[in-house]
C-alpha cells in the first residue's frame, strides 16, 4: 500500500453547502476556516465568488483573517467559449478572492461539452489549458477538477484523458477527478484511476466523490490506495443531494491504515470537529456516522455488553478514544445481568440489591412502550427515584389544554400549568403554536418564575411516534425531547395513550433533570 501523505482538501463550505437543509453564514464559513486550520487541514475551499455575493463576502472576510496552515481555495469554473482569460469576468473574480490556492473546474467529455457548453471538444480542450495558463501566471497554486471524470472516461476514455493532459500541460498542480454524478463503483474507481496514472505518470491526482450509490468514501479510498494524493471532501458527508464522501469518515479509514496526512491530523479531534460543524450549521448529528456517531460505539445486546465488558476488541473494530469518541452500553429488555455494568455510571454495582430493582423497572417500562437508548435524562431520574434520592422539584397539580378552531384562521392553542414549588401554588397560562407547545411555555414560565436557572434550558427536538396496539393494551404515543443545557445535551421520554400527557411526562423529566445538572 502507498505510504505518501495524503493532503486534505476541505469542500464543506462550498459543496455543502450546495445540501439541503444546510446554510452557513459568512462568519460560521469563517469559524469553520478557523477550525480546520487548527487541525492543519491543507486546503479550504471557500466558496464561488461568480456564484453569489455570500461567497465574495467570505473572501474579503478572510484577507484579515490570517491561517497557520491550510490555504484557502477559491473555486469556479474554466473561462467561457470563445473570449480569452483575460476578459473572464468569472477568472478576474477568482483572482480578485486573493486566495493562494485556486481551483477551477472543466468537462471532461465530448458529451457533455455538446451539451452544456455548447462548443467544440477542441474549443473545450483551450479552454482548459488557457484558465490554467492564466491562474498560473497570475501566481496562483492551482486545482484543476475533471467534472463528471469517472462517466467520461467510461463514454471517450481518449478524450477524457486529453483534457487531464492540457491541464497538465498548462501547469495545474493538481488533476482531481471527480465522480460528480455519485453512480460509479469503487472497482471502477481503481481501474480507471490506475489507467490514468499510467497515462500521466508525473501528474499529482486528487479524488472528489459523491456518496449517491452509497461509494462516496469506498471511492474515495480505492482512488486514495490508487495513489491519489489529495481528497477532496465535506465534514459529515453534507453535500448536494444525499452528500459527498465524508471526510470525516476518511480521515478515520486513513488512520485506521496507517496512512498520514501531510499536516499530521489528530484522528482523536474528529468527533469534536464533526459535532462542532453540526452544531454551526444546525443540522442533528446522525447518530449512526461511523467512528464519530453517538451509536458508533454503542452495544445494546446481552451478548455483546458481556464481551465487550471482559474485551473491547471482541465488538469494536477501533478504540473509541482513537476518534475522540466514547463507548457506551444501551440500557434495553434485551439484556442480560451484564446490562448492570451499564449502570456503573450510577454507582450500581452488579451484587446490590439495588440493580434487580432497577433492571426489573425498566423491563416493566420498556413493556409498556418506554425505551431509554435516546432518554438518558429519564433513567438517570428513574435510577434516582428508585435509590429513593430523587427529590421531585414540583408537583403538578393540574394542567388544561384548549385548542380553538374558528371558520377563519389558524387554531389557537392555549395552556394553564398549575403546579406547587415548595408547598406555594404557582398558576401560569401560555399560548403557543400547537397544544404541546402552549404546555411547554406554560410550564417554562412557572417553573421559571421559582427557579431562573431553569431559563437556559432549550427544547431541541421533539419526536413522536405511535406504537401500536399490542394484545389486550390500546395504541400508544412516546413522546422523545431533545434538551439543551449549556453544552449537555439530553433525552427524556413519555409514553401514554393521551399525546398531550406524555409530551407532559417528557417535558416534565426535561426540566427536572435539567435542575439536576445545575446543581452537580
Ligand atoms: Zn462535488
Amino acid at each position: 500500500m502507498d505510504r505518501k501523505a495524503i493532503l486534505i482538501y476541505d469542500c464543506t463550505l462550498r459543496d455543502g453547502t450546495q445540501g439541503g437543509g444546510m446554510s452557513l453564514s459568512v462568519s460560521d464559513k469563517v469559524q469553520i476556516a478557523k477550525r480546520l486550520d487548527d487541525l492543519r487541514f491543507d486546503y479550504i475551499e471557500g466558496g464561488w465568488p461568480g456564484s453569489n455575493p455570500k461567497d465574495i463576502d467570505f473572501f474579503n472576510t478572510m484577507k484579515s483573517v490570517p491561517l497557520r496552515y491550510s490555504k484557502v481555495a477559491a473555486f469556479g469554473s474554466t473561462r467561457k467559449k470563445d473570449i480569452q482569460p483575460e476578459q473572464d469576468a468569472n477568472l478576474q473574480l477568482l483572482l480578485e478572492a486573493e486566495t493562494p490556492a485556486v481551483t477551477i473546474f472543466g468537462k471532461s467529455s465530448p458529451f457533455q461539452v455538446k451539451e452544456a457548453l455548447q462548443t467544440t471538444p477542441e474549443e473545450n480542450l483551450g479552454m482548459i489549458a488557457d484558465s490554467v495558463a492564466f491562474l498560473r501566471r497570475n501566481g496562483k497554486e492551482v486545482v484543476y477538477d475533471a467534472e463528471h471524470f469517472f462517466d467520461g472516461f467510461q463514454m471517450d476514455q481518449e478524450y477524457a484523458v486529453c483534457t487531464l493532459r492540457s491541464a497538465h500541460a498548462a501547469g495545474a498542480h493538481f488533476l482531481t477527478l471527480c465522480d460528480t454524478n455519485g453512480g460509479t463503483d469503487f472497482l471502477t474507481v481503481t481501474d480507471i484511476v490506475r489507467t490514468v496514472r499510467k497515462a500521466l505518470p508525473d501528474a499529482r491526482l486528487g479524488i472528489h466523490t459523491h456518496n449517491d450509490a452509497g461509494y462516496g468514501v469506498a471511492n474515495a479510498m480505492a482512488a486514495i490506495f490508487e495513489g491519489a494524493e489529495m481528497a477532496q471532501a465535506t465534514i459529515n458527508g453534507i453535500g448536494e443531494r444525499v452528500g459527498n464522501a465524508d471526510l470525516i469518515t476518511i480521515l478515520a479509514n486513513l488512520f485506521k491504515c496507517g496512512i498520514p496526512t501531510q499536516g499530521g491530523i489528530d484522528a482523536a479531534e474528529l468527533t469534536g470537529l464533526a459535532r462542532y460543524v453540526y452544531e454551526l450549521a444546525n443540522m442533528l448529528p446522525e447518530p449512526k456516522q461511523p467512528y464519530v456517531g453517538d451509536l458508533a460505539f454503542a452495544h445494546k445486546g446481552g451478548v455483546h455488553v458481556d464481551a465487550v465488558l471482559k474485551n473491547p476488541g471482541l465488538y469494536e473494530h477501533i478504540t473509541p478514544e482513537a476518534v475522540g469518541n466514547r463507548r457506551q452500553f444501551l440500557v434495553s429488555d434485551l439484556a442480560g445481568t451484564a446490562h448492570i455494568e451499564a449502570l456503573e455510571g450510577f454507582g450500581i454495582k452488579k451484587r446490590d440489591p439495588i440493580a434487580r430493582v432497577v433492571l426489573n423497572e425498566i423491563k416493566r417500562l420498556e413493556h409498556e412502550g418506554y425505551a431509554f437508548e435516546a432518554a438518558a435524562g429519564s433513567l438517570d431520574l428513574l435510577v434516582r427515584t428508585l435509590r429513593g434520592e430523587s427529590k421531585e422539584i414540583f408537583q403538578l397539580v393540574e394542567y388544561r389544554v384548549e385548542v380553538t378552531k374558528k371558520t377563519a384562521g389558524a387554531p389557537q392553542s392555549c395552556a394553564v400549568v398549575v403546579i406547587r414549588v415548595n408547598g406555594e401554588e404557582v398558576t401560569k397560562m401560555a399560548y403557543g403554536d400547537g397544544p404541546v407547545n402552549a404546555l411547554d411555555s406554560a410550564l417554562r414560565a412557572a417553573l421559571t418564575s421559582k427557579f431562573p436557572e431553569l431559563t437556559d434550558l432549550r427544547l431541541e427536538d421533539y419526536k413522536v411516534r405511535i406504537i401500536p396496539e399490542q394484545r389486550g393494551t390500546s395504541a400508544k404515543v412516546r413522546v422523545l425531547i431533545e434538551s439543551k443545557m449549556g453544552a449537555r445535551r439530553f433525552g427524556t421520554i413519555g409514553v401514554d395513550e393521551n399525546i398531550v400527557d406524555a409530551s407532559w411526562k417528557a417535558l416534565a423529566d426535561s426540566f427536572r433533570y435539567a435542575h439536576l445538572l445545575i446543581k452537580a
